[in-house]
Formats: C-alpha cells, sequence, structure tokens
C-alpha cells in the first residue's frame, strides 16, 4: 500500500487554526488591539465598519516593523516574543503564539502598513487568503496600521455563522473595554460606522473606569487595594446598593490580562456577602500582579481562562481585600433597591389606616420556670394555650387576605365573571381551570403579552407613541450610545421617540402606547441595560430581540400589589397570545395540576 500522509498546505492549515483563534470579528479586533499595545504604542485607534464583518481596522503609534518583520509577521508561528521554550514561564506581552496575523490573513484581505520611527519610508503589505497580493514601499506614519476586510470572505459557511450586528458589535465593545481598562495609560478611540464610539486619553485607573463605563460610576467605585510578597491587588469594586440584577461589568486582570475565573469572581462576590440584594451583582474591576511562574496561562487558546500554582491563597487575599475595601469605606446597604422592595411595601390605598406596630408580650411567661419548660421548648409551645392570640391572628388574616378572598367568592357567585385568581407568593397567579388548576408565572406570562404586542408593533409598523409632557433627558455612557443607535430604527416602529442632543444625551419625547404609567427614564434605562447584557446566545431570532428588550423593561416593576382584576385580565391576555405556554426564551409560563393530580395528593 502507497503513503497516504501528507503535511497540509499552509494556506489550509491557516483556515483551521483561524477556526480557533478567530472565532468572530471581535477576537479578531482583540489580537490586534493586544498586537499594538505590545508594540509599545500611546495612542491605539480603532476603526470598525458593519460590526466588523466589512472591516477592523487598528491604528497604532507604536514600534512599527521592518520589512522583513512585516513580511514574515504573517507566517504561522512567527512572534518576536518568545525565543524558546523556558520564555513561556516568563510571559509579559500580551502574545506569544505568533498565529493570530497568520490567521487572519488566512480568511480576510489584510493591508498592513508600518514604519519603523527611523526610516523614512514604510512597507505596504496586501495579503488575502494568506496569498500575498503587493508587497511595496509606502508613505506612512511611524507605527502600523493594520486594516482586516472582509472576514471571512472565503469560507461562507461561517461567514453566515456569525450574528446579527448588534450582537457582533457588542462582543467587539466587550473586547475594546477589557483592553482599554488594563492600560489607561495608552490613549484609545473606537469608531463604528463613521461615529465616535469611545474616546478615552490617557488617564489614571479611576478615571479609565469612569471614562469607559459612564460618568454616573465615579461615586459608585471604592478602592480595593492589597500588596503582599506573592500577589498585588489593586482596583476598584462598586458599593453594593449600586448592584445590577443583570452581571455584566465584571473586569478580572491577572498580570494585565482580561481573565475569567469563577472561582476567584466567587471570592469577590461572597466577600459582598448579605450586603447584596439577592439576584444582584456589583460591578468590578480588579487587578492581580502575580509572578507569572505562578500562573499557567497556556491552557486555552483565547487566553481568558489561566491556572494558578497556589488558587487557595489567592483566593482567600482577594476574599479579605475585599471586604475590607468593603469595610475601611464604611459600606452600608441603603435599604433602597427600587423595585425590588416595592412588592413588600405596596403603596397606601386611600383611605387605608396604618396601624403603629404593637409588642407582643406572653402574659404567661415566668422566668423562674425550668429548663425544659421555657418557651423555646417545641414541646412546651405545643402545649401552651393561643387564647391570649388567637383573636390577634384571626385580625391579621381578616385585613389583607380574607378581605381579599370576600371579594373574589363574591365574584364566582356571578357566574358572567368566571373563577377567581389568587396571587401566590407575590410570583404566581393560581387559578381554576376545567380540568384541574393552573398556575402562571407572572414574570413570564407578562413578557409574553409585551413581546408579542411590541414585536407585531415592530412587524407592521403600528407602534404608536404617548407624546410627554415634558420630555425628560438622559445620559447614556459611551458604550451604549452605538447600541441604542443601531436600535433606533426599530424602538421608533414601538413607539420610543428618543433624540439625540450629542455627547450622549438624549431626550425621551415619547414612549410606547400602554407603557404610559412607566418612569420614562427607568423605562428607557432599563431598556439600555436589556439591550446591553441581552445574553448573545439566546435562542431567538435577531429581528425579535430588541421586542424582547423592550418587553423585558416594560415589565421591570412586574412584582407588585396586583388586584384581583388586573390579574384576570393578565390571564386572559395570556390566553390571547399566539404562544401563551412559554416565555419568548422558551421558559414555561403555566404549569397545570390536573383534578386527578391533586385528589392523588389526598389519597
Ligand atoms: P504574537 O503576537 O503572538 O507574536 P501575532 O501573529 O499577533 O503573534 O504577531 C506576529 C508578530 O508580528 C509579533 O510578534 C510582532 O513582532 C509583529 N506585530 C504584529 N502586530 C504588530 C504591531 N501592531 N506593531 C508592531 N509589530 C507587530
Ligand atoms: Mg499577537
Amino acid at each position: 500500500m502507497s503513503d497516504i500522509i501528507a503535511l497540509l498546505p499552509d494556506a489550509v492549515a491557516n483556515q483551521i487554526a483561524a477556526g480557533e483563534v478567530v472565532q468572530r470579528p471581535a477576537s479578531a479586533v482583540k489580537e490586534m488591539l493586544e498586537n499594538a499595545v505590545d508594540a509599545g504604542a500611546t495612542d491605539i485607534r480603532l476603526v470598525i465598519k458593519d460590526a466588523g464583518k466589512t472591516l477592523i481596522q487598528v491604528i497604532d503609534n507604536g514600534c512599527g516593523m521592518s520589512r522583513t518583520d512585516a513580511s514574515l509577521s504573517f507566517e504561522r508561528h512567527a512572534t518576536s516574543k518568545i525565543k524558546d521554550a523556558d520564555d513561556l514561564f516568563r510571559i509579559h506581552t500580551k502574545g506569544f503564539r505568533g498565529e493570530a496575523l497568520a490567521s487572519i490573513a488566512a480568511v480576510a484581505q489584510v493591508e498592513l502598513k508600518t514604519r519603523l520611527h527611523d526610516q523614512e519610508l514604510g512597507t505596504h503589505i496586501k495579503i488575502a487568503g494568506s496569498e500575498i497580493e503587493v508587497t511595496t514601499d509606502c508613505q506612512t506614519q511611524p507605527g502600523t496600521s493594520l486594516a482586516v476586510k472582509n472576514l471571512y470572505f472565503n469560507v461562507p459557511a461561517r461567514r453566515n455563522f456569525l450574528k446579527s450586528d448588534p450582537v457582533e458589535t457588542r462582543h467587539i465593545i466587550d473586547e475594546f473595554q477589557r483592553v482599554a481598562l488594563t492600560h489607561p495609560d495608552i490613549a484609545f478611540t473606537m469608531h463604528h460606522n463613521g461615529n465616535e464610539v469611545f474616546s478615552l486619553p490617557a488617564a489614571v485607573l479611576r478615571q479609565r473606569v469612569v471614562n469607559v463605563m459612564g460618568n454616573k460610576f465615579n461615586q459608585r467605585l471604592v478602592p480595593a487595594e492589597e500588596y503582599t510578597d506573592i500577589l498585588k491587588i489593586s482596583g476598584f469594586i462598586t458599593k453594593p446598593e449600586f448592584a445590577r440584577k443583570s452581571r455584566g461589568e465584571q473586569f478580572l486582570f491577572v498580570n494585565r490580562r482580561f481573565i475569567k475565573s469563577p472561582s476567584l469572581h466567587n471570592a469577590i462576590i461572597r466577600a459582598y456577602g448579605e450586603l447584596l440584594a439577592p439576584g444582584t451583582h456589583p460591578a468590578y474591576f480588579i487587578y492581580l500582579e502575580i509572578d507569572p511562574s505562578e500562573i499557567d496561562v497556556n491552557i486555552h487558546p483565547t487566553k481568558t481562562e489561566i491556572k494558578f500554582q497556589d488558587e487557595k491563597t489567592i483566593y482567600a487575599l482577594l476574599h479579605s481585600s475585599i471586604r475590607q475595601a468593603l469595610g475601611k469605606f464604611n459600606v452600608t446597604p441603603t435599604l433602597d433597591f427600587e423595585q425590588e422592595t416595592s412588592f413588600s411595601t405596596p403603596p397606601l390605598q386611600p383611605g387605608q389606616i396604618v396601624k403603629p406596630p404593637t409588642i407582643r408580650v406572653n402574659p404567661d411567661y415566668n422566668p423562674f420556670r425550668t429548663e425544659k419548660e421555657k418557651p423555646g421548648n417545641l414541646a412546651s409551645r405545643f402545649k401552651q394555650p393561643i387564647a391570649s392570640d388567637w383573636k390577634e391572628l384571626y385580625q391579621i388574616v381578616e385585613d389583607s387576605e380574607a378581605k381579599q378572598a370576600e371579594i373574589r367568592v363574591e365574584e364566582e357567585r356571578k357566574p358572567s365573571d368566571g373563577p377567581g385568581v389568587l396571587l401566590m407568593h407575590s410570583e404566581y397567579a393560581v387559578t381554576q381551570i376545567a380540568s384541574g388548576m393552573v398556575m402562571i408565572h407572572l414574570k413570564r406570562a407578562l413578557e409574553r403579552i409585551e413581546f408579542e404586542k411590541h414585536r407585531a408593533h415592530l412587524q407592521t409598523g403600528t407602534g404608536t407613541s404617548q407624546r410627554l409632557l415634558f420630555p425628560q433627558t438622559i445620559g447614556v455612557p459611551a458604550a451604549q450610545v452605538a447600541i441604542l443607535e443601531e436600535q433606533m430604527e426599530d424602538l421608533t416602529a414601538m413607539g420610543f421617540e428618543l433624540n439625540s442632543l450629542g455627547g450622549g444625551s438624549f431626550s425621551i419625547n415619547g414612549i410606547p402606547s400602554g407603557l404610559e404609567s412607566e418612569q420614562p427614564r427607568g423605562l428607557v434605562e432599563e431598556l439600555l441595560e436589556q439591550l446591553t447584557h441581552l445574553p448573545t446566545d439566546l435562542d431567538i431570532p435577531a429581528q425579535d430581540r430588541t421586542a424582547l428588550a423592550v418587553a423585558r423593561s416594560a415589565v421591570r416593576q412586574w412584582r407588585r400589589r396586583w388586584k384581583t382584576a388586573e390579574l384576570k385580565h393578565l390571564v386572559d391576555e395570556l390566553f390571547a397570545c399566539e404562544q401563551p405556554y412559554y416565555s419568548p426564551t422558551g421558559k414555561a409560563t403555566i404549569a397545570t395540576f390536573t383534578h386527578e393530580e391533586i385528589t392523588d395528593k389526598f389519597d
């Protein structure tokens, strides 16, 4: 039999490697920005067109490359950053694998212009699908400009796999932010489709964080610092009262490299402990510096995961330094988590009388009783008469639930009204159906109802707007301006009237009809939050994402005191939906319990 093993041609090998290194436009952005940082640039510009699908360009004023180095830079395993295996344990640069440029050039049309600072002329190289097309001298600024056009032009399957522009843009912004937050001493700008997304002058870290995240972060930050022999911790955490319901602004860097570490994340979150309202997440910007020989960054191709030799110690140090930071700045939670608590303190009804709190005293209490008869002793408590308490207990029931129950009973007597609906644990609506009983997940049901409404408005262009008598203005952080602008057409179709006033300010002139009861500013803020942090892997069509974001912001106050009539209306609306049984993201909205299941319980 003849030999059958052949070495892959370079172009093919590069395309395969590209799949790993350049998963999406954002991965090319990351590699290119990091190369510019490694080149010692003090000014780095990122220019994007169509979410990076048409153009990704990075222009830096770093060291530049000689003609030979420029040609070599597109070869696989060509790197100036390590020379031998030992260097792997002393890595201080971002790159070291020498495969980014080769991979990018395998799947795009690339144009490089680069010049050393002490040379008159620079080098211009054009390369597409790993084929060098042009190498010439050129006039150019000292430093490097690398333009990557039509990513995956030669791998259509891959190109089709890319997500919608807003999703890919979000990924690019994530990468940009990570690099910008790692290097406050470098000036960065980012433009997308001709619009400025970020303009970040060189600054101290705190200023950089605020420039990247938006001015409102200034008052939220608390510094964290801890220097020990093995580990240096610096950066900022945010006060617990500013924790948000979406995770998002959580940045952990190790030796100036953004990493994801569930365990170290845990060390930070656990330090907050009880200070966080359930289900909320604080933002943090934490920088660890550790001897490179103590970590292994080479275990993941995209290098966001690393291994620590001594993770336990690092965990403990990080945990204690965050606790200290929270303590030192005397951070106490304000008991105002907005809508989170609104359900437990319902607004006063007209005419409602507030009872002063009463202190319960056990008139039978005898301090000289023997140990086993103490009121805390379960057995003796059961034996104790509850005579002094029962009236009060009854009173409580009558005040709230019983009154509602009475109304329901009355309603049930009128056959036209159908069965009553009961609110359970503030989260579910329970009602009877012919075959038994149904429990409705309030939040998901509301999401489904609002989602279908806004999606229909978007598809048919029938969304109407309720104009505000007094337009409100909001400041939108740089990262979110681009996102908002991209969605503007859809948002307008759904009834939002938002106008840019420049400099990240927007005026809210109208909100969709039907959402009049909403606080316009709160609604739009939540909408931005949703648009920014909607997970990218949701199983819904790209064109429905904006409607979902609107729906989620519209229902943000779902935990509230519900009137029976409102609950009934909700049930009707849910069952009038095209797909009442699932939330927009495919989670169950209702659970049914048949007569059989119920009678079984009483067997
Ligand atoms: P790595 O960064 O892992 O070395 P890359 O493929 O990203 O591999 O880059 C290959 C080489 O090209 C780098 O080692 C560096 O010498 C050179 N290079 C890439 N980008 C730049 C740049 N913006 N400025 C100067 N040199 C660069
Ligand atoms: Mg590199």
